[in-house]
């Protein structure tokens, strides 16, 4: 069978190295970098994703201010908070976490958020800077998680084929562009893709991210292939409620040479590159600014 590529031991590699520039941050410049979330409504697994943020990022030393506002926020209301968040100093990042009741323009909401302070990515900014391939936006946290397994598990990516199944804007979209600014060949499949199979057959590289359990088979995969789940289902069977990713786990692993599970391969990593993006807007502050 292929290689698991165990995401939640390299997260915490990242966390570990992130807490130790973290107090050599303070140590040097008497700083530490702020994280806001803030959560409207009360989405209960908006509330877990929330709460498991808030831990994570105290558990690296930085400061943390969640912000949770009802449901029936106003989009001023959001503004002016976002507005706040942008001007105070101790506040390094932003993540708004999503997705927002049906009354507010999220984009609007988004495009408020201070770009430097966009450690989500979706600022149409950050969207623009990875669009043209420059390296100095932030990147969306779930595929650059994907982009750091691939790269410790196949180094230069340059001349690989890979396929995206999914074009979402927080996962699918973004992806596709990093493995272009890494130098694959990508192909972005859909819905409408007339034949997922064909094109993932030729991949050396496939990125899944469908929310579709059992989607990719073995069949699916050329002998080899590094497959990346981001898919993340709870499905309910005999054996209780579990979580499950979008391909059939065993046949795939049987064919491919390495694979990540589902849970503990895509799910760690993304909040290890939300602190892995929120220590690069405080550093960019916090060292250019005069100690
Ligand atoms: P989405 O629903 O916004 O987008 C799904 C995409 O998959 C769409 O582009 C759609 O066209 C495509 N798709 C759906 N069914 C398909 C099929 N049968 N064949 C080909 N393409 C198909 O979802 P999303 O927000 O991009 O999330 C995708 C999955 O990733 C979900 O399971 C979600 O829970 C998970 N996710 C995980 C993390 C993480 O941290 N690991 C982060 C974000 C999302």
């Amino acid at each position: 069978p292929g290689k698991l590529i165990d995401g939640r031991a390299f997260a915490a590699g990242i966390c570990t190295e992130i807490a130790r520039e973290v107090s050599d941050l303070h140590a040097r410049h008497d700083r530490v970098p702020g994280l806001a979330v803030i959560l409207v409504g009360d989405d209960p697994a908006s509330d877990i994703y929330v709460r498991s943020k808030v831990r994570r990022t105290m558990a690296v030393g930085m400061r943390s201010f969640a912000h949770r506002l009802p449901a029936a926020t106003s989009q001023v209301a959001l503004l002016d908070l976002v507005a706040t968040l942008n001007a105070d100093g101790d506040v390094h990042g932003i993540l708004l976490q999503l997705p927002l009741p049906g009354h507010i323009d999220v984009k609007a909401v988004l495009d408020a958020i201070d770009p430097a302070k966009d450690v989500d990515g979706f600022h149409i900014v950050n969207v623009g800077k990875l669009g043209v391939g420059r390296d100095d936006g932030f990147i969306p946290c779930t595929p650059l998680g994907c982009l750091m397994l691939l790269r410790a598990e196949l180094g230069d990516l340059s001349g690989l084929h890979a396929v995206v199944i999914g074009c979402s804007n927080i996962v699918g979209r973004p992806m596709a562009q990093l493995l272009l600014r890494e130098n694959c060949t990508v192909v972005v499949t859909h819905i409408n893709t007339r034949d997922v199979a064909a094109e993932t057959r030729r991949a050396d590289i496939v990125i899944v991210a469908a929310g579709h359990p059992g989607l990719v088979r073995g069949s699916w995969i050329r002998p080899g292939a590094t497959v990346i789940d981001v898919g993340i289902n709870r499905i309910h069977d005999d054996a209780g409620s579990h979580v499950v990713g979008d391909v059939a786990f065993s046949e795939v692993r049987a064919v491919a040479g390495a694979v990540t599970p589902v849970p503990g391969g895509v799910g760690p990593m993304t909040i290890a590159c939300l602190l892995h993006n929120t220590l690069r807007a405080a550093r960019a502050v916090i060292e250019n600014a005069k100690t």
